[in-house]
């Protein structure tokens, strides 16, 4: 990695990883920091028009493609059909890992970091997760049991899962949280 960045860009999704591969492929020093461990997944329905953002994605990348479009309201019905496709589809996952590979062919440096309270030795069990999903990450930090809210806040994730109850009512003011009903405190 370079010590010193001409740009650093926060935020992997695909504005963040165009720009990023954009500037390093014009010679700007590039470091993007990406908070999730792996870039790409996000709720998002991977629809893209067929005359415009098509062209700049492999073929290889498109998963389904519409040549009709339902245009239902409480007033009107109507179908738009077209001999090409109007819109088509991509896993947003595969985007993500087909534009980061393009960022970093680029010359841009792409981090990524994983962050849990866990501490050692409890680290373990969280590192072969990742190696067993076969995920990388370039930082992880380990709260080592510290309260998660106040670093939630700091973090800005979109939105926060955990199994204890305690660490979901410490998040929730800053974070949207959910509580996942199963797991090692709260069995299957
Ligand atoms: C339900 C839904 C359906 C959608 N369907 C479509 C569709 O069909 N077609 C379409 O074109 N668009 C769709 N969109 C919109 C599309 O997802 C967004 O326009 C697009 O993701 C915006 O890209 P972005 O790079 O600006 O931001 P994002 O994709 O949100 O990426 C931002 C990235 O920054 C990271 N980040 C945030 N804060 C930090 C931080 N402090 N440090 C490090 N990293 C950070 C996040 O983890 C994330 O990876 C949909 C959106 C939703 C919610």
């Amino acid at each position: 990695m370079n010590e010193r960045v001409d740009v650093l860009i926060v935020g992997g999704g695909p504005g963040g990883l165009a720009c990023a591969a954009d500037l390093a492929a014009g010679g700007v020093r590039v470091l993007l920091a990406e908070r999730k461990a792996k870039i790409g997944a996000k709720v998002c329905a991977g629809g893209i028009t067929w005359n415009g953002l098509i062209r700049l994605v492999p073929e290889a990348l498109i998963e389904a493609a519409f040549p009709e479009q339902h245009i239902v309201t409480g007033r009107q019905r109507a179908v738009v059909a077209e001999a090409n496709p109007i819109v088509a589809t991509v896993n947003r996952e595969r985007l993500g890992q087909w534009m980061a590979q393009r960022a970093a062919a680029a010359g841009a440096d792409l981090r990524t970091a994983l962050v849990t309270a866990r501490s050692a030795p409890a680290h373990e069990r969280a590192i072969r997760t990742l190696m067993n999903w076969n995920i990388e990450v370039d930082e992880a930090m380990f709260l080592g049991g510290l309260p998660k809210g106040e670093f939630l806040r700091e973090f800005e994730p979109d939105f926060f899962f955990d199994d204890q109850t305690g660490h979901v009512d410490n998040a929730a003011p800053h974070v949207p949280s959910g509580h996942v009903a199963a797991g090692v405190t709260n069995g299957p």
